[in-house]
């Protein structure tokens, strides 16, 4: 099987998001970055519509279609219902305009498809003696055949109204039509290449992939579209199938209170009636189970961000526009039979020794240590060592745990340090003040910490740096009213509005450079001396020896003058 969903690992930062997303925790951690674990997704596509850096990224198959068009193969739309609630300034007559002028043979609506599944939903409601899950939603199909294997035999026996349209163009046109699906559902591109359901779809767009192919197209970008509004032979009742008891609506009359028809919607309510249906605790007739909140229209395929009323409301009217009350089909119905088959995900426990070693490596030893907070995108500790124990996980997820480590670490650099460490706000106010800054300065943390610095020592060359936001090095500063001689650098950091300030004491190391100096100067002094006295012995014989002694003198007396020289230069 293909990936469907795939993450951009430079743009992933490792947030854990998609992680406490994923209703059915399909998401692996390897070296920092999330992605999808394919046997385990029900592609909900909530991870995509959650990461806040855009990651995840959809399989797009709009290339597959522009090459169909541009190769001149009798190119067929079938447009999902929920079309009205994705896009605000468009009708369906004008993207028809729109689709034909890129090409299309024909665009029709899913609906189409959507009249033949309902009449399937009609009988089996009638005969039917199991409660009977619709199946329109493939999130819905592989969350039962997932992690339901045993209600696998309760989803009705019948594709969805995407297959049965594609298989009624086909019909219609001719097998070598290329029939390209157009909705609100990641989860449709897995369903339209399944091997099962092969032959009918031969391309799968969302909204989103829409909404890009028609921004690169100059009539819908710079003109007026006319509407190409072809008589269109969709029941309006089918239209309906994208909003919370709309597949109902379109076989059955629904009342709200009824417990013998269900509609649920949303992941988290589909998988409480799934469990209650396992358990025995309900018996319904029919479940009608869409994963989005408030059905197809909450798709995480959708450009348009309306709130789901006003989206459940275009619907509405849209479907009330139909004048078509019926359609017969030139298919049998048994073409449109589907045979579900369960894929249960296995998945191996760790034992309880395993488990608390592996909280262990968290510092957490007792139940008192598992604060359950989330930051993992696990909802528990325990849970979490369970995705570790899996490799699902890694250890160093947990959000808490590296973040005292790392302060334990910065805590015990800073107050071991032998230079002074010091960091203040914008304002000068004393945020940090380490011990060999207390001794350095004779302060006590505790009575300056938020206190200016400026009471301690002249802020200038600090308010430069956070001015300039540059970094000064090595910076000579004396304080001799605590006989004190530093070097300090200023480090400005933006993010958190602070400077840090680091003082090493080099006192004691000047004191010896001077003193080595005073040694250097005194010895050279005494070889002068020496040569002197030397030289008034020699004078006294400097008729016999000549000229010579004089010049040796001239040239002993320069040489200490070049040592004095130098060493007063340094
Ligand atoms: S698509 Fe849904 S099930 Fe799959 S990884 Fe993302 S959140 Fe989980
Ligand atoms: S509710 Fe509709 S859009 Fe959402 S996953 Fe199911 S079929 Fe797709
Ligand atoms: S404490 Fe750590 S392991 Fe536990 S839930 Fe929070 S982040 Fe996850």
């Amino acid at each position: 099987m293909k990936q469907v969903i795939t993450t951009q690992k430079v743009n992933c930062q490792d947030c854990h998001r998609c992680v406490r997303s994923c209703p059915v925790k399909a998401i692996g951690i390897d070296s920092g970055h999330a992605s999808v674990v394919l046997d385990k997704c029900i592609l909900c596509g909530k991870c995509v519509v959650e990461c806040p850096q855009q990651a995840k990224k959809v399989e797009n198959q709009l290339e597959i279609v522009k090459q169909a068009l541009a190769d001149g193969r009798k190119v067929v739309f079938s447009i999902a219902p929920s079309f009205v609630a994705a896009f605000k300034d468009l009708s369906f007559g004008q993207l028809r305009t729109l689709l034909k002028a890129m090409g299309a043979k024909a665009v029709e609506e899913t609906a189409v498809g959507a009249a033949a599944v309902s009449k399937v939903y009609a009988s089996l409601l009638e005969t039917a003696d199991y409660p009977v899950i619709s199946c329109c939603c493939p999130v819905v199909t592989r969350l039962v055949e997932k992690y339901y294997p045993n209600l696998t035999g309760n989803l009705a026996p019948v594709v969805s109204p995407m297959i049965a349209h594609g298989r009624i163009l086909k019909e219609k046109m001719g097998s070598d039509t290329f029939v390209v699906f157009i909705g609100p559902c990641i989860a449709k591109i897995a369903e339209g290449r399944d091997a099962d359901l092969a032959g009918a779809i031969d391309a799968v767009l969302t909204f989103d992939h829409l909404q890009q192919w028609l921004s690169e197209t100059p009539l819908y970008s710079n003109g007026i579209i006319p509407e190409d509004n072809v008589a269109l032979d969709t029941p309006g009742l089918s239209r309906f199938f994208p909003i919370t008891g709309g597949i109902l609506k379109s076989f059955t009359e629904h009342d709200e209170t009824d417990t013998n028809v269900i509609t649920v919607h949303g992941l988290q309510n589909c998988m409480d009636v799934f469990e209650c249906l396992s358990n025995w605790e309900i018996s319904p007739r029919f479940v009608e189970a869409l994963a989005c909140d408030g059905g197809c229209i909450g798709g995480p395929g959708i450009p348009l961000q309306s709130g789901t009323p006003v989206k459940r409301a275009r619907v509405v009217h849209f479907a009330r526009q139909s004048q078509c009350a019926h359609l017969d089909f030139a298919l049998d119905s048994s073409a449109f039979d589907r045979h579900h088959a369960a894929e249960p995900v296995i998945s191996l426990e760790p034992t309880e020794i395993e488990i608390r070693e592996i909280l262990a490596k968290t510092g957490k030893f007792t139940k008192a240590d598992e604060k359950n907070c989330g930051a993992c995108g696990y909802s528990s500790c325990r849970e979490k060592a369970v995705a570790v124990w899996q490799g699902l996980a890694e250890v160093d997820m947990c959000i808490p745990y590296m973040k005292s480590r790392a302060e334990s670490f910065s805590n015990m650099v800073i107050d071991n340090s032998l230079n002074a460490i010091i960091v203040v706000d914008e304002n000068m106010l004393i945020q940090e003040f380490n011990p060999a800054s207390e001794k350095m300065f004779g302060h006590q943390v505790d009575l300056v910490k938020g206190t200016s610095l400026a009471r301690i020592m002249d802020c200038s060359d600090l308010l430069y740096a956070v001015e300039t936001q540059q970094k000064l090095v090595a910076r000579r500063v004396e304080y001799p009213e605590r006989s004190l001689i530093t070097e300090q650098m200023i480090l400005p950091v933006r993010e958190h509005k602070m400077v840090i300030l680091i003082i090493t004491d080099i006192s004691e190391r000047e004191k010896q450079d001077q003193e080595l100096q005073k040694v250097k100067m005194e010895t050279i002094d005494k070889a002068a001396e020496i040569i002197n006295r030397q030289m008034h012995v020699a004078q006294e014989i400097a008729g016999l020896l000549g000229e010579t002694t004089g010049e040796t003198k001239a040239a002993l007396l320069d040489l200490v003058g070049l040592l004095k020289e130098r060493d007063t230069r340094k």
